[in-house]
């Protein structure tokens, strides 16, 4: 998903990524992460990846200066396909 425009404000929102060792999810709260930061735990979104590999994991993401916001998108409809390809 490609977010040219913010949804708050209009402005044209600049491409990126949010790089991290592991890779990165959303927690809901109330939700603990665990112990072992590499695990995703069963409650935790994962963000939609840009690069993957020995550098590391990119989540992509758009900022936007104006609102000083930050918008990753997930891989929860792939994790639904997943899940409906199980017999
Ligand atoms: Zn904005």
């Amino acid at each position: 998903m490609e977010l040219n425009i913010c949804p708050y404000c209009g402005n044209e929102m600049q491409k990126g990524t949010l790089p991290n060792e592991t890779h990165p999810y959303w927690l809901p709260d109330g939700k603990n992460s665990p112990p072992f930061r590499f695990v995703v735990p069963k409650a935790g979104l994962r963000l939609a990846l840009e690069y993957s590999g020995p550098f590391g994991h990119h989540a992509k993401a758009f900022y936007c200066p104006n609102c000083e916001i930050v918008i990753a998108t997930t891989n929860v409809s792939q994790k639904t396909s997943e899940k409906e390809n199980t017999p």
